[in-house]
């Protein structure tokens, strides 16, 4: 069993950096909690990866979320992580849709009037910060490179293997300024390029980066833990529910007897009974009775 987490790497003379994640448990933890057809685990399961692979670049406490947006059959593919390592995600179908048989069609669904959004949120102060740009390209990855180009302009290459259990992700990116080793790019590039599907998934991390830089001069700094983390909690739930309105809710405890929500991320279940709803309605707090899984 390989642990879940991230490892960077920095290429100093080269002035270029290098994020491995493999994300086996958190795939696995999040594409459980729901019934998606393979390819749209497939989708979601990449999005994953580069999210995880995103968050090595939180400085603060915080959350970064991708959320790739579209009007197909696949209307909303969404990760986030938070600066503890969190991870969850989801995919959005929409209803009565025919998904295309094939991954590229289905990315290609994706692409069309689509939209990729990267949000940093800061936990406490600071400001939200979010770039949207069209999806290019015919996969995750390369919509993720596409990204890169537009909008910080930094050379940038991603790799993603996943076969259905095992996930792994690999990016190299060039760092703005000036480098020593004007060749160690390319170099860097051409590495990224042989390695293997099978290669990223077999072995662990430290192992995969060991072989394939072995002759690069690189600082290896401390892997960090990545896990599946849902931060829903019932308050919360409670904060949506009043935020529907007074009548709104009214209408909804004169039509259930008891209101149930499903958290779309990790499927945890909160039930709201009339009492609750009662003090929902009167904008009062919900009492604190048991979830339900
Ligand atoms: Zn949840």
């Amino acid at each position: 069993m390989r642990d879940d987490h991230l490892q960077r790497l920095v290429f100093e003379e080269i002035n270029a950096r290098c994020i491995w994640v493999q994300l086996d448990g958190v795939t696995r933890a999040v594409l459980s909690r729901a019934d998606y057809p393979p390819l749209v685990a497939d989708q979601l399961a990449r999005a994953l990866l580069v999210t995880a692979t995103m968050s090595s670049g939180i400085k603060f406490d915080g959350r970064i979320t991708l959320q790739l947006q579209s009007a197909g059959p696949v209307s909303l593919l969404m990760a986030d992580c938070d600066h503890d390592g969190g991870v969850r995600g989801l995919a959005r179908l929409q209803e009565d849709a025919e998904l295309p048989s094939s991954e590229s069609a289905l990315f290609e669904a994706l692409a069309d009037d689509g939209t990729l959004a990267l949000t940093v949120e800061p936990a406490r102060h600071g400001r939200r910060w979010q770039g949207i740009v069209p999806i290019e390209g015919g996969s995750v990855e390369q919509a993720l490179e596409s990204y890169f180009r537009q909008s910080e302009q930094l050379p940038t290459r991603i790799r993603l293997a996943f076969d259905g259990d095992r996930a792994s992700a690999l990016m190299i990116q060039r760092m703005p300024g000036e480098t020593s080793d004007e060749d160690g790019w390319n170099r860097l590039e051409h590495l990224v390029d042989t390695l293997g599907d099978q290669e990223m998934l077999a072995a662990e991390g430290e192992e995969v980066l060991r072989r394939l830089f072995h002759a690069e001069q690189r600082r290896i700094f401390p892997a960090r833990e990545l896990h599946f983390h849902c931060p829903c909690t019932r308050e919360r739930v409670a904060v949506v529910l009043q935020g529907l309105g007074q009548s709104e809710l009214q209408a909804l405890a004169a039509e259930q007897e008891v209101v149930e929500v499903r958290c779309e991320f990790c499927n945890e279940g909160y039930r709201f009974d009339q009492v609750d709803l009662a003090a929902l309605i009167q904008g009062g707090e919900p009492d604190d009775s048991p979830t339900v899984h």
